[in-house]
């Protein structure tokens, strides 16, 4: 490092790089978790809807019976009646239409109920219809969103090796021993060894800096830590200014 300055530089590149790299990982982790959600509440939504399907299944097993029952009373209907021309007399008689209203009253029950399971049937299905158009909308929306987040993931993936081959060589051109510094900052404050100063205040904490190392921040001389994380400190708009286009710029922005 030539400079101080050109130090600042690099720490802030150095921290943006870290801070790009850290947002893929997140990303990374994202995605994973969503495509593992999802996949769980789809796997959720199937087993109710396979549930529903084996109801209307032995819902209409169900019927078959009932209507078979139906066709064997028909049947006995009709053997009953032709025993109606062996009839000799009055005694048989009353017992044979005893035995012919019993049948029509079995056949009419069976047929209510028959009805009723229909109905049943026919809501059983529309609810189910219903529950299998929710599912392909949701899927819908989580493909969708998965897609998103994997183009996401993609776009950061695509510039990672760029970036990390930075970072090395960022790391290459720094004093060691700030190097090892900014580590164990970062480390140990969530990734964020060099933090701005916005407004006086460290970006880091949120915690006001004191006057006089603000201004020393402004002037960009030193290396500074804050008092309270002490992460490393820099002032982003100043050293933004420097690598934009020199002091004068870094004095307007400043302003
Ligand atoms: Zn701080």
């Amino acid at each position: 490092m030539e400079t101080l300055r050109e130090t600042l530089v690099a720490l802030v590149d150095l921290q943006r790089l870290e801070d790009e790299l850290r947002d893929l990982r997140v990303a990374k982790a994202e995605l994973e978790a969503m495509r593992r959600d999802n996949a769980e509440a789809l796997a959720g939504f199937d087993a109710m809807l396979a549930a529903q399907v084996e109801r209307i299944d032995e819902t209409k097993t169900f019927y078959a019976e009932k209507e078979q029952e139906i066709h064997e009373t028909e049947d006995n209907t009709k053997r009953s009646r032709a025993r109606l021309t062996h009839i000799t007399n009055q005694r048989e008689l009353t017992a044979l239409n005893k035995e012919l209203d019993a049948q029509r009253r079995q056949i009419q029950q069976r047929n209510e109920e028959l009805l009723k399971l229909m109905e049943e049937l026919d809501a059983a299905e529309a609810d189910r219809q219903k529950k299998q158009d929710a599912r392909q909308t949701l899927q819908s929306q989580m493909v969708a969103l998965e897609a998103e987040l994997a183009g996401r993931v993609e776009v950061r993936e695509g510039r990672a090796a760029e970036q990390m081959k930075r970072r090395a060589e960022i790391r290459a051109v720094l004093d060691r021993q700030l190097v090892a510094r900014f580590d164990r900052i970062a480390k140990a404050r969530d990734g964020v060894g060099v933090a701005d100063v916005v407004d006086g205040t460290c970006s880091g904490c949120k915690i006001q800096v004191p006057p006089q190392q603000f201004i020393r921040l402004q002037r960009m001389e030193s290396i500074e830590q804050c008092p309270s994380c002490v992460r490393i400190l820099v002032y982003f708009t100043g050293v933004d200014g420097l690598s934009a286009g020199g002091p004068e710029v870094a004095a307007q922005s400043a302003e």
